[in-house]
């Protein structure tokens, strides 16, 4: 598929259902974060998208505004003991990115594939 046929919002989609984002059909990753790097569905050569950072910086992104906002508006939360609340906070902080890095990392990878990414690394 040339870089002219492809559409932002069937990467993403494709990405964040962790498939390859060239057929919508095949396995994105290998392992938790590991892309596979040839699609077992079409082929496509996954391993020319280099996401680095940018998953990351979303996720944390996400995650500190889905459980930070709360802490900052219920002062239930701000008032409790610090002992309580700082283990509270980071454990769901930590699931929250564990749970959302693989999926927002297809995402990005899908995003790449959709603005034809690879085609500038060549
Ligand atoms: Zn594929």
């Amino acid at each position: 598929m040339s870089s002219s046929q492809r559409s932002v919002l069937d990467g993403l989609k494709r990405g964040l259902r962790r498939r390859c984002p060239n057929c919508g059909e095949g396995r994105l990753f290998a392992g938790y974060l590991k892309v596979d790097p040839t699609c077992a569905r079409c082929g496509h050569d996954n391993s020319r998208y280099r996401a680095d950072d940018g998953p990351a910086y979303v996720t944390v992104l996400l995650a500190g505004h889905l459980l930070v906002a709360p802490m900052l508006v219920f002062p239930v939360i701000w008032e409790a003991d610090p002992m309580l609340v700082a283990p509270l906070a980071m454990a769901g902080v930590g699931a929250v990115t564990l749970a959302g890095l693989a999926f927002i990392k297809g995402g990005w990878i899908g995003l790449m594939w959709a603005n034809g990414s690879d085609r500038t690394q060549q």
